[in-house]
């Protein structure tokens, strides 16, 4: 029986990961705390870590991992970003991750999030809550007939842009690997990005994060939008130049924006800080715009992808068990 220490253990994440399929046969470690150099000693008397995105597994912490017997990284999130990879393969240590949970939850927010902000249900509830039953300020616009500019169109893209299809919307994409055969069955439109971002009432987000599209939304980009319009990020903070963000929200350049992450979220999203001053002064001036809508990197939050999250896990747990060859497209290292 395999001994698994879960890291920055959420209630959720202990509910799908106890009752997924053979987890019956794991003994469970649930730490709400991290995983880092620091706290490695904790997975003493395990076999296998169960990290999530914002656990930082550099060399020392793998090497202390490995001097306590553990044989499996096994991340339950699809990026691996925080794990040196080198290092895992020097101590012998296999990392395996969840490539893909549910793309229909992360497109489904980000059209929720559009919905919201044009339409400012988010306003409208808490004024009525308040018994403010006045319409002023709430006007939004029609999405039927609009253009939405989607980047990237790759699991969660395509899907996005068939949501806004439905809407009867203009879609155009822009992707350095188009799906040329896809976009003519849903009459979506492949551009280049600058004719993408001049021609677009809305644009969404749907790229990786990689080392040279970092900021890729920036001062320059902002300019050659068209004024006034709604910019969605659910992909990745650092996507987003959050100064030129401000600016350009500042100037009516842009007309709202809505994000589920944010570049410098690591320490922020996920947890309660309700008690306590907000230190981060981009954040706390994006939080002051009527037209921008915050969530918390909660895009991929449906019990679909809560229930995908747990048995790709507990999968690659027991293949450990079992030496079986993990499947391809779970194993990183
Ligand atoms: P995917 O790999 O299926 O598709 C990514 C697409 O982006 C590919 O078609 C690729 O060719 C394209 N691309 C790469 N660089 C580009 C660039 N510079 N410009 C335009 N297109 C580019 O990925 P996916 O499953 O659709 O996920 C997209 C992103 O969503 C992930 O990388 C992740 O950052 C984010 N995500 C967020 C959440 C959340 O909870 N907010 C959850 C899961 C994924």
């Amino acid at each position: 029986m395999h001994e698994v220490a879960v890291y920055d253990t959420k209630p959720y994440d202990k509910e799908y990961l106890s009752k997924a399929e053979g987890a019956e046969s794991i003994t469970w470690r649930f730490h709400e705390f991290r995983l880092n150099a620091e706290t490695a000693s904790t997975s003493n008397g395990s076999t296998v870590v169960c990290p999530f995105v914002n656990d930082q597994l550099d060399q020392v912490c793998i090497e202390k991992l490995a001097e306590n017997g553990i044989e499996l990284i096994a991340l339950r999130c699809a990026g691996y970003n925080n794990v040196d990879l080198k290092a895992a393969k020097t101590c012998n240590l296999s990392v395996t991750r969840v490539p893909a949970y549910s793309p229909h939850a992360v497109a489904e927010h980000a059209v929720g999030l559009l919905l919201t902000l044009n339409r400012r249900i988010h306003r409208a509830y808490n004024r009525v809550r308040e018994h403010n039953f006045a319409l002023n300020g709430l006007v939004g616009f029609d999405l039927n007939g609009k253009t939405v500019g989607i980047i990237g169109t790759g699991k969660i893209g395509k899907i996005a842009a068939c949501i806004f299809r439905g809407f009867d919307m203009r879609v155009l994409a822009y992707d350095p690997y188009p799906s040329e055969e896809w976009a003519e069955e849903n009459r979506v439109e492949y551009a280049d990005l600058n004719a993408l971002l001049a021609q677009s009432d809305i644009i969404s987000l749907h790229v990786p994060l990689l080392r040279d599209n970092v900021h890729m939304i920036n001062a320059e980009t902002i300019r050659c939008m068209k004024s006034g319009v709604f910019l969605i990020n659910t992909s990745r903070g650092k996507l987003i130049d959050t100064k030129a963000l401000i600016e350009g929200l500042k100037h009516g350049q842009l007309g709202g924006v809505a994000l589920d992450v944010y570049e410098e979220e690591e320490g922020i999203f996920f947890e309660d800080h309700s008690e306590s001053v907000l230190q981060d002064d981009e954040l706390s001036r994006l939080l002051t715009f009527p037209n921008v809508l915050i969530t918390s990197h909660q895009a991929f939050l449906t019990k679909e992808a809560l229930n995908e999250i747990a048995r790709v896990t507990v999968g690659n747990i027991h293949r450990l068990a079992t030496d079986q060859a993990f499947l391809p497209e779970t194993q990183v290292a």
